[in-house]
């Protein structure tokens, strides 16, 4: 199947009001232009040198997402354009983007790192931590970030029924933390959990944004 066939498939299976990210790492532009062409404007990367090639190659009207783990001193290459970070887990890579973001005279969009897998990874908050961040309240003196929602990655696991577990959790505690810390402010509304193999799982599970690449592009190649 062609990547407009697979769009069309996967967008008539989305529920309403789900926006999909389409994760386009390590694929070359002409895949990207052929989701372009069919209608796709959302695309999401995972390395910084890929995405500033690609985002000075392809047309000016994508939204920009980074959805890997972004490094601090890499933060400023993204700065001028980017329209959502996706895996923010630390005060300090916020402080980053902040400054960053105020050279360009932009606020940007954040999403912070839910670890709520079963895979060991160095890579974002428990919900402990994130709470505990929240909680220092250190992070509402950086104005030009705005912390939008918050975004994981369930077990990669054939047990349907973790998965599902871990995308309540995650569901539960945006309910707490938007209530909780953002005074139940209508700009923190973004829920990006669901990846091709489990979108249908995480969107009964409360999920508005999905990031689907392989459904879409076929397998990478590394
Ligand atoms: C690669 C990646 C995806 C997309 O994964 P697929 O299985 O190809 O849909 C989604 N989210 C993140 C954070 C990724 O790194």
């Amino acid at each position: 199947m062609s990547v407009a066939e697979n769009l069309k498939d996967i967008r008539s299976g989305l529920h309403p009001g789900v926006e999909l990210v389409a994760v386009s790492k390590f694929h070359p532009c002409e895949k990207l232009k052929e989701a372009y062409d069919a209608g796709q404007r959302i695309f999401g990367e995972s390395r910084v040198q890929e995405l500033c090639g690609k985002q000075s190659t392809l047309p000016d009207d994508i939204e920009w997402h980074f959805i890997g783990h972004l490094q601090t001193n890499k933060v400023k290459y993204i700065a001028p354009f980017i329209s959502l970070i996706h895996a923010v887990d630390s005060l300090r890579l916020i402080e980053e983007i902040d400054r960053q973001a105020r050279k360009c005279q932009r606020v940007i969009d954040c999403l912070l790192e839910l670890h709520l897998a079963q895979e060991e990874t160095k890579f974002g908050l428990t919900p402990e931590q994130c709470i505990r961040l929240l909680a220092e309240g250190k992070w509402r003196e950086y104005g030009n970030v705005r912390i939008c929602g918050l975004m994981c990655m369930a077990s990669n696991t054939p047990h349907e029924n973790i998965v599902r577990k871990e995308f309540e959790k995650a569901e539960s505690l945006f309910n707490e933390i938007k209530r909780d810390f953002f005074n139940d402010a209508e700009y923190f509304c973004i829920k990006s959990w669901g990846m091709s193999h489990d979108y249908a799982i995480a969107q009964d599970c409360g999920s508005n944004m999905v990031r689907i690449g392989t459904a879409i592009f076929g397998e990478r190649e590394y």
